[in-house]
């Protein structure tokens, strides 16, 4: 890429991350903000507005200063029909969908179930037939400039699927194999990750933050936003946060070792601590967190000892997180959640007794996104290569 080309493609990404973080703004104000001068920012602007990627609209009053009066109210914001990204999260026998616009607000979600048992090629074709179904939303399939997909597993930077365990996945080339189908830009990324990513772009207060994510079901996914970027490591596996140590015994995580915060923190540690053992099927298991809250609530004893086990990891877990990263936020998300709405308090208080003194104690808080924030991480994902990738394109 030429000097000037890179430039300009800077300038460009740097305007829709700042009209997407702040909203609309005025001209004047983004030079400023960027550090451009007025020349630039009309050359940039006026050649995203061509594109479709931003628009001119009237701002509201707070926007008109006394430095500007003679063009009051006259701003740019984001286009957010301007492109569209979906997302997939690869799940057991299930495919959610989620379509997000250039504003990162959700366009639409959707589901399908396939056979667990089904090959990487068959989940393609789902995929694709998926692509193809959104051309009963024209505008969208006619904007549609990316898909990323997520799953519960080790991804490596090239999009590779190195394991994953659920669906006995492993060293599959899911990127390459999608592109191929779709001829689309495809960015295949960790589910815990994925999900990360979108909760920062749902929420434009984290966008430069530290944030720590916890993903609680089956598993214990983790990911860390760190200054405002996912921590990737060098081959892209970093932030297993769910294979921190947290004991010396237990039981044996899905990792092999004994011992790991997931180990006692995921569905089957629910399960143990209520009283169930390991016998339950599929179905009830996923059910667990809403019958050991319905079972606390009722003030029965197994409830409240599942609860406070849970509670007790987590602290034990984030503790020594927020000493290593020094979040301004954790998140947790997952289908634990009804279990951690009766206990975040009690992970706070004891995440703030537990951490070296002297340092800020982060915001504990759940997942705004529900059912659907892998699929949504997953658009967003795609969304971030895109622009961070190649130049903008129309
Ligand atoms: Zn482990």
């Amino acid at each position: 890429m030429a000097d000037q080309t890179l430039v300009r493609f800077v300038n460009e990404r740097n305007i829709l991350a700042s009209l997407r973080v702040s909203g609309p703004t005025t001209r004047a104000d983004l030079a400023r903000l960027l550090s451009l001068t007025p020349a630039s920012i009309t050359r940039v602007v006026n050649d995203l507005v061509s594109r479709d990627l931003i628009v001119q609209m009237a701002l509201p009053k707070a926007h008109q200063t006394a430095r500007e009066p003679g063009r009051p109210g006259v701003g740019v914001g984001l286009n957010a029909g301007g492109a569209y990204f979906l997302g997939v999260e690869v799940g057991v026998g299930l495919l959610r969908f989620a379509v997000i616009d250039l504003a990162a607000g959700v366009a639409q979600t959707s589901q399908v179930e396939f056979d667990p048992a089904s090959s990487p090629s068959a989940v393609v074709e789902l995929i694709a037939a998926k692509v193809e179904q959104l051309q009963t939303a024209p505008t969208i399939h006619a904007k549609l400039r990316g898909v990323g997909v997520t799953v519960p597993g080790l991804v490596d930077l090239d999009g590779h699927v190195v394991n994953l365990p659920i669906l006995g996945w492993r060293n599959i080339g899911f990127g390459v194999l999608l592109e191929d189908r779709l001829s689309l830009p495809v960015s295949v990324e960790n589910n815990a990750n994925a999900a990360a990513l979108g909760a920062v772009y749902a929420d434009p207060e984290m966008s430069a933050g530290s944030a720590i994510f916890l993903k609680l079901g089956t598993g214990c996914g983790g990911a860390a936003i760190i200054n405002g970027q996912l921590l990737r490591g060098a081959f892209g596996t970093a932030g297993e946060l769910g294979h921190i140590r947290v004991s010396d015994d237990g039981y044996p995580c899905s990792c092999g070792q004994l011992g790991c915060l997931e180990s006692w923190v995921n569905l089957s540690a629910l399960a143990r601590a209520f009283g169930a053992g390991n016998t339950l099927g599929a179905a009830k298991l996923q059910r667990l967190p809403r019958t050991v809250a319905a079972s606390f609530r009722n003030g029965e004893e197994r409830g409240k000892h599942a609860v406070e086990s849970i509670a007790k990891y987590l602290g034990l877990g984030i503790s020594s997180l927020v000493n290593v990263f020094n979040p301004n936020t954790v998140v947790l998300s997952g289908i634990m959640r009804p279990v951690l709405e009766i206990c975040l308090k009690n992970i706070q208080s004891d995440v703030a007794r537990r951490v070296i003194f002297g340092s800020r104690i982060p915001e504990i808080r759940l997942s705004g996104l529900a059912d659907s924030e892998c699929a949504i991480g997953a658009a967003t994902v795609a969304y971030q290569r895109f622009f961070e990738m190649s130049p903008v394109e129309n």
